[in-house]
């Protein structure tokens, strides 16, 4: 159960501490106070956990200084959609919105490998005119004498490079919770204005305690990756782990799943998911074809299935799109078969955009045919 506060109730005040009182007072049920920072106000949400079932909405509405009641009806306690709410599925970070309803692209490096390539996928990212970026410092890597990343040693001048070429927002991985502290010395150390959204990986999913941690930090938003052997039902669980400890700005990456059937892709691209993760839950959606697809082949008709796997993500309406590139792919340490080459990053952009007007359409169309009451294609419910 969740109660929806009234935008005049702070914590302090004396409606607040009122409503602690009584929710203190109630035998087997434990409570935390949720704020999201939205451009215009506080959002103020408690949420109730434990035996909640005996609870009685007409009871709890009529609690001090509640404005609504929502009964949490499924799983995703936080982060999922319930009936009755139309809570916001936006957060801003760093001068930018992250919602179901924008797109944003990271292009950048998978593995941060020297200054020099940092500064040239800056450079093109900046003519551009791109203001967020991948740079991979902590790699997870199959074998351990493969290329580990070159860890905080990196970050300076990476934090550095990216201010000097506008760069507001960088996806980072972070495999150990010692990693946050690793990157907010080197932000301070050179006055970093550029923010990094944390990012987990496909074999850190389920890494509870790490997820804790990255969920304990409010500073940053996390970039959750599909594990990729389970459920995306176990996947949305990992992101209310994120939330249940105070963070929920999350956008949820799909990447492909593990399978043979697959192949030749590195992974099964699972991008249909698209749609359903905004419907399920209210965070924004991410898609890395880099990692699904895993390798540079192009089709027949001159684009490389990195390109169209994009298109499909986007098109069934991504939020944002996660993406390799390097100056000289083949030189790359870490997954040099799937890098795009940066001389290609602006045309990759025009094909992504194209992707984002056909999807803005069908949005439209969609839009027009419930006005008519016209169930769309006859698929919709
Ligand atoms: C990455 O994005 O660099 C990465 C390692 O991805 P994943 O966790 O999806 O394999
Ligand atoms: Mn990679």
């Amino acid at each position: 159960m969740i109660l929806l506060l009234r935008d005049d109730v702070q914590p302090g005040e004396a409606v607040y501490i009122a409503l602690c009182t009584q929710l203190d007072r109630l035998p087997g049920i434990r409570w935390r106070l949720h704020e999201e920072t939205g451009t215009e106000k506080v959002l103020r949400e408690i949420y109730l956990i434990g035996s909640t079932a005996g609870l009685e909405t007409a009871d709890m509405s009529m609690l001090p200084g509640v404005e609504r009641v929502i009964k949490v009806s499924q799983e995703y306690r936080i982060l999922g959609r319930h009936k009755g709410s139309e809570r916001s599925s936006r957060f801003e970070y760093n001068g930018l919105e992250f919602s179901q309803d924008n797109l944003h692209v990271f292009a950048g490096l998978c593995a941060v490998d020297n200054e020099d390539n940092v500064a040239a996928t800056m450079a093109a990212l900046k003519a551009c005119g791109q203001i967020t970026t991948r740079m991979g410092a902590y790699k997870p890597r199959t074998s351990p004498y493969a290329f580990q990343g070159h860890g905080a040693a990196c970050l300076p001048y990476v934090f550095c490079l990216a201010d000097e070429y506008g760069i507001a927002v960088i996806a980072m991985e972070v495999t150990h919770e010692r990693h946050i502290d690793e990157i907010e010395q080197a932000r301070r150390q050179v006055q970093a204005r550029c923010g990094v959204m944390l990012q987990i990986g496909t074999r850190n999913t389920q890494n509870f305690e790490l997820l804790k941690a990255v969920g304990r930090q409010k500073r940053h938003p996390v970039l959750l990756k599909r594990g990729f052997g389970i459920t995306l039902d176990e996947t949305l669980n990992a992101a209310e782990y994120l939330a249940s400890e105070g963070n929920t700005r999350i956008v949820l990456c799909l990447r492909g799943v593990k399978s043979n059937m697959g192949e030749p892709h590195r992974n099964l691209v699972d991008f249909a998911h698209v749609p359903t993760v905004k419907r399920l839950t209210r965070m924004p959606v991410c898609i890395d074809p880099s990692h699904s697809v895993g390798i540079r082949a192009a089709a027949p008709d001159g684009l490389t299935e990195i390109h169209h796997a994009t298109a499909q993500g986007v098109i069934a309406g991504a939020n944002m799109v996660l993406v390799d590139f390097h100056p000289r792919p083949a030189e790359a340490l870490v997954d040099s078969a799937q890098a795009l080459p940066l001389d290609q990053l602006g045309l990759f952009l025009e094909d992504v955009a194209i992707a984002r007007r056909a999807y803005e359409a069908r949005c439209a169309l969609a839009q027009r045919a419930a006005a008519q009451e016209v169930t769309l294609l006859g698929l919709a419910q």
